[in-house]
């Protein structure tokens, strides 16, 4: 069984970034530069921005974190999203969820500039997507770091019967309508399950490419899988582990241990799409650098 290593894909790619923004850097004496906003403190969501403003400036870009109050209206946030909108240095903006609750989640997306949303979670992004405008939107990163986990590993997708399972706005959704796509990366034949599907393993067992968005440790088991899927696991699940130091460990949506004995090729949890989810920020960033100054 083919193990997809995404934490070596994410190195490879992160590396391939930092020389596009060294080039652009020596021909326009401009970098890519991305804003997170962060509102409130979220121990989670602290580590997270952290993480994507270091590895911004390891691969030479520029990076800012605002961090605002827990008791920020949405005015006063929409305000700070329009200044960055209106900011010629800032290519990405990102603002980091969850928000408090004062703050309505879909107000706060819809006032992103498309141009800048480098999450690919604004409505014009999204619908440009499931329009196959691939080349004028942005793809939201984490549906966006498994296709190019397909494509280095040249998993064959033409004509394949691809099944998510999971149809959030973030991940099962965009996934889906990319796997959809005329496109020689994709051209799937794609099912969608959810909370409500009656009887999931007739699906998934019917899956050349299963991919997994749920939020459930150990949800999809050997029964429900094809002999010689590919599957790829996107949840990242915490369960107790007392033989740990912390106390617990991070596990997929995905009984590793039994499917990898049924399954072609498989990304782990930790190590698979986790690592791409940031590299793909990235290269967004980068995308979104090259659109605004037409490179
Ligand atoms: P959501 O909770 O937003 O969506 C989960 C989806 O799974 C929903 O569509 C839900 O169905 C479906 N679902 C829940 N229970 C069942 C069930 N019993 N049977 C079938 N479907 C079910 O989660 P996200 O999409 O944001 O994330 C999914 C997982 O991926 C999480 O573990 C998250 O931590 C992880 N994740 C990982 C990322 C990475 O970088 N690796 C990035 C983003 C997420 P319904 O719509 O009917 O409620």
């Amino acid at each position: 069984m083919l193990i997809i290593d995404g934490k070596k894909v994410s190195l490879d790619l992160k590396e391939e970034l930092k020389t596009g923004v060294e080039t652009y850097r020596k021909a326009t004496g401009k970098v890519p530069g991305l804003t997170v906003i962060i509102v409130g403190h979220d121990p989670a969501s602290q580590v997270y921005v952290r993480n994507k403003a270091k590895t911004c400036k390891e691969i030479g870009m520029f990076s800012t974190v605002i961090e605002m109050p827990s008791d920020t209206t949405q005015a006063e946030l929409l305000e700070k999203i329009q200044e960055l909108n209106n900011d010629p240095a800032v290519h990405g903006i990102l603002v980091q969820q969850p928000l408090p609750k004062q703050i309505d989640e879909f107000a706060v997306t819809i006032a992103i500039d498309p141009a800048k949303d480098v999450d690919g979670f604004h409505p014009e992004n999204l619908g440009r997507l499931v329009m196959g405008e691939l080349d004028k939107c942005f793809v939201s990163c984490t549906p966006y770091g498994i296709l190019e986990l397909l494509g280095r590993y040249n998993i064959e997708t033409k004509g394949k019967h691809c099944v998510v399972v999971g149809r959030s706005n973030i991940v099962g959704k965009p996934m889906a309508n990319l796997m959809l796509q005329k496109s020689d990366a994709t051209n799937c034949t794609v099912t969608i399950c959810h909370s409500a599907t009656k009887n999931i393993p007739h699906y998934t067992l019917q899956a050349d490419i299963l991919i997994a968005a749920i939020g459930k440790a150990g949800f999809i088991t050997a029964d429900m899988v094809k002999p010689g899927a590919v599957v790829i696991d996107v949840g990242i699940n915490r369960i107790e582990d007392p033989s740990t130091k912390s106390g617990y460990r991070l596990v997929g949506d995905v009984d590793f241990e039994g499917v990898s004995a049924i399954a072609s090729a498989m990304t782990p949890v930790p190590g698979g799409v986790g690592p791409m989810t940031i590299a793909m920020l990235l290269k967004n960033t980068l995308h979104s650098f090259q659109r605004i100054n037409g490179l």
